[in-house]
C-alpha cells in the first residue's frame, strides 16, 4: 500500500470519530506499515491465534525455547494488530464515552502501532497481571533483559524512553529482517 492511502485510511477513521488531522500530522511516533506476509504463531496465553512476520516468528520460538530450558516460561499476549482491529479498539472506547484525546495517551493512533509490523509481541508470564508493570519485577523480565538480544529482540518502550510513550516493559520488537 501506499503511504497515501494508509494516512488517507487513518484520516477518515479520524474524521468519522469526529477529530481531525492534525492528530495524525503531530504525532510523534513514526508511521508503522502493516505486514504482508504473516504466519501463524498458533494460540496465546488467552486462546486466541496470533500472528507476526514469519522471521520474528523463527526468532519468538528459539527465544521461547531456550528460556524454557533456563526455567522461564514466556507466554504471548499479542503480536500482529491490523490497522482495522487498533481502529475497532478505538471505536469501542468512543462508544464507552471516552474522550479522542484521552484514549490517544494509551492506545496507539491507528497506524502508528509497532503492532502493526507484524514484529512486536507483547510478553507475560504465569504471576503478574498481563500488560502491568509488574512483570519487570519477573524472573522472565530479566531473563529478557540478558537473552533477549541474542534472538534479535529489544524493549522498544523502556522508561524514560523518548517516543512518549508510557514504560511497556511487556513490550519487544524483533528487528526488521
Ligand atoms: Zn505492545
Amino acid at each position: 500500500m501506499i503511504i497515501q492511502d494508509y494516512t488517507n485510511i487513518i484520516d477518515n477513521f479520524l474524521r468519522e470519530l469526529g477529530g481531525d488531522v492534525n492528530l495524525r500530522l503531530n504525532c510523534q511516533l513514526p508511521l508503522q506499515l502493516e505486514a504482508l506476509d504473516l504466519a501463524s504463531a498458533g494460540r496465546d496465553v488467552f486462546d486466541r491465534e496470533q500472528w507476526m512476520t514469519p522471521f520474528t516468528l523463527k526468532c519468538w520460538q528459539a527465544m521461547r525455547l531456550a528460556a524454557h530450558q533456563d526455567e522461564i516460561e514466556l507466554q504471548l499476549v499479542s503480536a500482529f494488530r491490523s490497522v482495522e482491529y487498533q481502529c475497532g479498539l478505538i471505536r469501542k472506547k468512543v462508544a464507552a464515552g471516552q474522550q479522542l484525546d484521552d484514549i490517544f495517551k494509551i492506545s496507539a493512533i491507528p497506524g502508528f502501532s509497532e503492532h502493526h509490523t507484524g514484529r512486536a509481541l507483547d510478553l507475560s508470564t504465569p504471576g503478574p497481571e498481563p500488560l502491568s508493570e509488574a512483570f519487570d519485577q519477573t524472573a522472565a523480565f530479566d531473563w529478557l533483559n540478558t537473552h533477549a538480544h541474542r534472538f534479535e529482540f529489544s524493549m522498544s518502550y523502556p522508561r524514560n524512553n523518548t517516543t512518549g510513550i508510557n514504560y511497556e516493559p511487556w513490550h519487544w520488537a524483533c528487528r526488521a529482517q
